[in-house]
């Protein structure tokens, strides 16, 4: 007889993950007013669904697969498996579990991971290594950074788990997504031979269609925030990027994104902000802080500073032909691969980066930029600086650089962070 609970303790963290999050939704549901931060109560809702299913699936014997937020859990979905994001655990138990994930960062480090690698990976790798996970195969592009790329070898090494690499190529031309197109094509007929199924693509081009709709109505959400004040709480983008992370090519996703919507759309009719009156508008353009959420609605309440987005919240793609041959698709599905959040910055020059920020500061009407240096983006340790001057040259406001790790309380904490932008904000007010 099948051992229900032995194959779900496969993956004790989604397991744990879905805990906190139950509980914190039963909270958030029984004290708050049935208006208040409808960003964490809707994304909530829909990740513990998510999350139930996944855990059901690993129940049932469906291979475990791990994956880089490079790679779009909804090219997944040609396979019957139990998709894993690498990075979105780390950073999710950071922010749910009163211990965050430094446990697990503290044991891959005692193993000999250097400590100054992107905790994103760290929390999963410390998890691996205590046999918390148990991965059937796990696929990564060769993106966004080299913590990636130099982190990921630990589980086919160390842990004997196949790895499969898709190589994401620099340069941004039809050359590039033709190439990766084909390597993308060819790393699924790769999996597919480790876990011993079939990729289907009919299925996987439904899931794609789903993200398709999902796109669109995140850029309607979008055009919304350009209005004063910001229709949507600071709360949504952190409960967007685990949407991002965990929902791709999933009915919950766009239900979620659905719902802001018309949230939003109430909200901008009335001119009405969440928390206290707007009176500084931020743009994050690198990550906000994973592990501590209720920054977010401090800098709502006590400040009035919006973060109208971070990285999660900026990027969109073309939807991806879904109608047409398999050359066509997966042609699309690189373009796509190739646009998504963080790859598009940290695989580029920086150029397109600034770019994007001064058009983006303008036509959002933004007052300042918070960037969080994070420790593990090496690849990124030079740009906040020529940002900031491009901000101030081309735009005329200003850009505060906090040094951090985003899901790591140790290295700069709440406390730190939020003195920092309280003297920042005085300088604006
Ligand atoms: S780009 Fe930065 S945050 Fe993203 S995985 Fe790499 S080091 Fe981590």
């Amino acid at each position: 007889m099948v051992d229900k609970s032995k194959l779900e303790n496969r993956i004790i963290p989604y397991k744990m993950l879905k805990q906190a999050v139950s509980t914190t939704y039963e909270l958030v549901e029984k004290i708050l007013p049935e208006d208040g931060m409808p960003a964490l109560r809707l994304g909530l809702k829909y990740i513990d669904l998510v999350m139930a299913d996944f855990i059901k699936k690993a129940g049932e014997g469906k291979p475990i697969i791990g994956y880089h937020f490079a790679f779009p859990s909804d090219y997944l979905y040609c396979f019957d498996c139990v998709p894993v994001c690498v990075e979105a655990v780390s950073y999710f138990i950071s922010a749910l579990l009163p211990d965050g994930s430094e446990p697990y960062y503290d044991l891959i480090t005692s193993w000999g991971h250097p400590f100054h690698t992107c905790t994103s990976q760290k929390g999963t790798m410390g998890m691996t290594l205590d046999d918390l996970f148990k991965f059937d195969a796990i696929i990564t592009p060769t993106a966004p950074c080299d913590n990636t790329y130099a982190s990921y070898p630990f589980f086919r090494y160390h842990k004997n788990i196949p790895l499969i690499t898709p190589d994401l190529p620099f340069l941004w031309e039809e050359k590039s997504y033709t190439y990766y197109g084909e390597q993308l094509r060819l790393s699924l007929d790769e999996l597919g031979k480790v876990i011993g199924q079939v990729p289907d693509y009919q299925k996987m081009r439904k899931h794609i269609e789903l993200e398709n709709e999902t796109n669109k109505t995140q850029l309607e959400i979008f055009e919304l925030k350009k209005a004063t004040p910001c229709p949507l709480e600071n709360m949504y983008n952190a409960l967007s990027a685990a949407a991002a992370t965990f929902m791709s090519g999933r009915e919950e996703k766009l239900d979620f994104y659905r719902d802001m919507l018309e949230i939003a759309k109430i909200r901008y009719k009335n001119k009405e902000h969440h928390g206290a009156e707007e009176k500084i508008r931020s743009i994050w353009p690198y990550m906000i802080i994973f592990f501590d959420l209720g920054l977010c609605e401090y800098l709502d309440r006590e400040l009035g500073m919006s973060i109208l987005f971070d990285i999660f919240n900026y990027n969109f793609y073309d939807p991806i032909n879904t109608k047409s041959d398999l050359d066509t698709l997966f042609y699309g599905m690189a373009k796509k691969g190739m646009s998504l959040p963080m790859i598009k910055q940290s695989t580029e020059f920086f150029y397109p980066f600034i770019d994007d920020c001064v058009r983006l500061a303008k036509e959002f009407t933004t007052d300042c930029f918070i960037f969080t240096s994070h420790l593990g983006c090496k690849q990124f340790g030079s740009v906040p600086q020529i940002l900031r001057e491009a901000l101030r040259d081309e735009v005329g406001i200003p850009m505060l650089i906090i040094d951090l790790d985003v899901g790591d309380k140790r290295m700069t904490s709440e406390k730190i962070i939020k003195d920092k932008i309280n003297m920042f904000a005085q300088t604006l007010l």
